[in-house]
């Protein structure tokens, strides 16, 4: 279920799409800041800046909800007939971005359900996984005091035991179903 802000969101970038669409300057002269951003961005992790990828990301880094692939498949066509992208090319799109360290992606299962999810922001961090699946930022302070409880010992005792060496640790926090909305918080 979507949230009101999130509607208000997609709102906004539905009208942004369609005022740029309009004014034929769709990613090619717009001095957008989040297209800027993706452009140093992609020069930075040697990532070929296409109109598409460009497309993805900004609808991504724009979205602090999280988005499904299905969901950012849904925004980047919006308001624009002429510019259609399928499904797959989203979900290809976002393959990239992750390979290249761009976004992240977040797998987590409530109920029955498993789904992926996608986060521009690569710094670490936290999510709570509400009841209905939607994943919501741990604030930085809190989410650090956490992880930094865990004991490096702790961790030099799993990589010897399992044999394996631990490049970071991604962390879910569930909410139960009875909590009030934590992104109401
Ligand atoms: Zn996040």
């Amino acid at each position: 279920m979507q949230k009101p802000s999130d509607a208000r969101f997609l709102a906004g970038f539905r009208q942004y799409f369609e005022e740029s669409a309009h004014s034929g300057n769709l990613f090619v002269d717009q001095l957008n800041p989040s297209e800027d951003k993706a452009r140093r961005l992609f020069a930075e992790h040697d990532l070929r800046c296409t109109r598409q990828r460009a497309r993805v990301y900004c609808a991504l880094d724009a979205c602090k909800s999280h988005p499904t692939a299905e969901e950012l498949h849904e925004l980047v066509n919006s308001g624009s007939e002429a510019c259609c992208m399928s499904l797959a090319t989203v979900y290809n799109t976002l393959e990239a971005l992750c390979s290249a360290g761009l976004c992240r992606k977040i797998v987590s299962t409530t109920g029955s359900a498993t789904a992926a999810r996608y986060d521009a922001d690569i710094d670490e961090h936290l999510h709570v996984v509400t009841p209905d699946g939607r994943l919501i930022d741990v604030p930085q302070s809190v989410g650090r005091q956490l992880l930094d409880r865990i004991a490096p010992d702790d961790l030099a005792h799993l990589e010897r035991e399992m044999g394996v060496q631990i490049s970071r640790i991604a962390l879910q926090v569930f909410a139960s179903p009875d909590s009030s909305d934590p992104s109401s918080a």
